[in-house]
Parts: C-alpha cells; structure tokens; sequence
C-alpha cells in the first residue's frame, strides 16, 4: 500500500532566497539586531502594505503590545477586542494594566461586529482591536467611524491578514497603528517575528524607543523611559525579506487552495464558510468550516477521525472570555464567538498542497459529516 502523506494544517516554504540570505548574515556575521536586512525587510513590508513606517520585532504579540503603548493605553483603560481572535490579542492588553472588554462577532464573517462594538463603549474605553480573522478583512470603515465618534485609537491585528484588501487598500495601512506576526505558520515568516505599522511620525518614534529598552533616539545609551528588548534579529529579517519577494506566489496558491475547497464543500448541507464581503480580499491564512445542525457529529470528533486519517485540523479560537484568565461569570454570552469556538474547524491551508490533498481531505469530511458524495 502507498503511504499516505501526512497533511499538516499549515506549513512554511521556503523557496526563494531564504537560504542564502541566512547565510549572508552569518559569513558576514551580522547576526544581531543590526544588520541591512532588517531595514530592507522594514522598508520592503511598510511598502508593500502602503504603511510609512515598519518596525520590527521579535514576534507579533510583542507588536500588540508596542502598539497599544505607543497608543499611551495603561492601567485602568479598556480595550475592545474581539471574543473570537487569538489570545495574544487580549494578553497584550493586559500587559499595558488595561482591560480588555470582549465583542461578539458579526454570524457570517466571524469579525468584530461594529453594532456590539458601540454599545461595548464607555467612557474608560481608549482603543479598539480589530482582528482580521483567519485572513478576512474586518469591516474598517465603520470601525473607524466609531473609533473617531468617541476618540478612540483604532489599531489592527494583521497577524493573519499579509496582503489583504479593504476597498482596495492594503490591511497594515487601514487604520493608524497596525501589528503583524511573522509567526512559522503565518502567511509570511521570519520564524518567530513582528512588525508594527504606522504612517504617523510620532508613533513610530514612540515604537522605535520602546522596542529598544527605552534608548533616546539621538543620544546612544541613554534611556530617558522604561522599554523592552523586543528587536528582530538580522537573521530573522533576512528571512523574512525573501519571504515577502514571494508573498504574490504565497497569496495566489493560497486563494487556489480555498477555491477548491469551496468548489468541493460550497454547497454542502451543514458546511458554513466564513462571508466574503465584495469589498475585501480575503487572504486564508486558514480555510475554516463552521459545521451546522445538520451534522450530528461533534467538531473535536470530526478533527479526531480525520487526524487518524492522516490529516491535522485546528479548532477555532476558544472564545477568549472563556479562558481562565478573562472569564467573568457577569459577562453576558456572545453567541457567535461562542458557536465559532465549538463548531469551527481550519482546514490544512498553505501554499504546498495539491490538488489531491484538498480532494484527500473533503473526501474524509463527507466520509464523516455523513454526507452523500455527490
Ligand atoms: C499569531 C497571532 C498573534 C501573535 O503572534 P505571535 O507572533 O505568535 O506572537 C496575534 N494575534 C493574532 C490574531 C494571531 O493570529
């Protein structure tokens, strides 16, 4: 019997000039946090996203939390974050002393729904996070409509979101302050790694100093506040860059990949994709499923028996207000994060699967949803 490959639920590829960009850094042994890479791959991503200044960092929660410092977010403040993100999303909040104060989704694109966002305000309220979930652009303009109605800082996950589009502008640059993971199982990777976004000045003053231990920009060993050691790595950076030469291949086999999926499980009874609005690029950093009534199978049995199948899935988030840290009994259900974390599964997802591994795996998901191949 053939052996059957094993399908991971994302990998990395490394088929440009990673490897010898790594090795640059070392013959030359500029393997630090200084070296031409990391302002080549700062200069190149800011670019690409249409954002003045990147800064990077040591990996994307490390971002989050230079954002929302940058944003001067501190003790006592809120923070609004969606129920269904990451949760690093609400940990970097808890960083700055704030709070963070949990939305409930929109039901068909499982983002920050804007209406629980406005009446989530109050008058502690200093920032809002918009996540774009699993590479789906959150819906901005009404989110900054809000940030600007009440003064609020609008900042941007884009952990998962490389490249996406919002009316035609690229996510990074939607919003003031903007963070991104180069994480190895994100749409681009450094290995671990982050950047922060920003085309204002000021911020990305702020950033720099902080990410730095604090040190004063004009006057070397001085360190006027207290910072982090949160730099990126020349080695990192050099990955990155050659990562980003291809991030059109990545984003292209990407939307392949999810095209087959959809063709296979569109019209499927109890098979629920995430919405696409017309107006947004939605980039699938992760293809997820929300399984309906119709299928009578537990999720976490479903991901079971396609593991012994040889194919690795991942639930969807918890909903972060049901972690031990941020659980409140007083807190009110939010209903869709909640569905999504209990009935959404990702689907292997990544720039080198073929055809057969998409068809391998829906083949197994109808086999046991316990619906008719069609
Ligand atoms: C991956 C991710 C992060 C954190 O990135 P790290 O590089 O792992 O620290 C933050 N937010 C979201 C939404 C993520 O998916």
């Amino acid at each position: 019997m053939a052996t059957r490959r094993f399908i991971p639920v994302a990998a990395p590829t490394m088929v440009g000039r990673e490897r010898e960009y790594v090795l640059d850094c070392v013959d030359a042994t500029w393997v630090s946090s200084i070296g031409s890479y990391i302002e080549a791959f700062e200069r190149g991503f800011a670019g690409y996203c249409g954002a003045t200044h990147g800064l990077a960092c040591c990996n994307g929660t490390a971002a989050l939390h230079l954002a929302l410092l940058a944003a001067g977010i501190s003790a006592g403040d809120e923070v609004i974050v969606p129920a269904m993100t990451f949760v690093a999303t609400a940990n970097a909040v808890r960083y700055c002393g704030a709070e963070p104060v949990f939305v409930d989704s929109e039901s068909d694109t499982w983002n920050l729904d804007p209406e629980a966002v406005e009446r989530a305000v109050t008058p502690r309220t200093r920032a809002i996070v918009a996540v774009h979930l699993f590479g789906n652009p959150a819906e901005m303009d009404a989110l900054d409509a809000i940030a600007r109605r009440h003064r609020l800082t609008l900042i941007e996950d884009a952990a998962e979101a490389h490249g996406a589009e919002y009316r035609g502008r690229r996510a990074g640059a939607l919003a003031i302050l903007a963070t991104f993971s180069f994480y190895g199982n994100k749409i681009i990777t450094t290995g671990e790694g982050g950047m922060v976004l920003t085309s204002d000045d000021d911020l990305a003053r702020r950033v720099f100093q902080l990410k730095g231990q604090g040190v004063d920009p004009t006057r070397r060993y001085w360190f006027p506040v207290v910072g982090y050691n949160y730099r990126m790595t020349n080695i990192a950076a050099a990955i990155g860059l050659a990562q980003l030469e291809r991030i059109d291949w990545q984003l292209e086999r990407r939307a392949e990949v999810a095209s087959w999926y959809r063709e296979r499980l569109g019209g499927v009874p109890g098979i629920t994709f995430q919405a696409v609005r017309p107006w947004v690029r939605h980039v699938h950093w992760m293809v997820t499923i929300l399984l309906g009534d119709e299928i009578a199978v537990e999720r976490d049995a479903v991901m079971e028996q396609l593991h012994e199948a040889g194919i690795e899935t991942r639930p969807a988030f918890h909903p972060l207000h049901s972690l031990p840290p941020y659980a409140d009994p007083a807190r009110p259900s939010l209903p869709v994060a909640e569905r999504v974390g209990r009935r959404a599964l990702s689907l292997p997802t990544w720039a080198g699967l073929t055809r057969d591994d998409v068809d391998r795996v829906c083949g197994e998901l109808e086999k046991l949803t316990g619906i008719p191949r069609r």
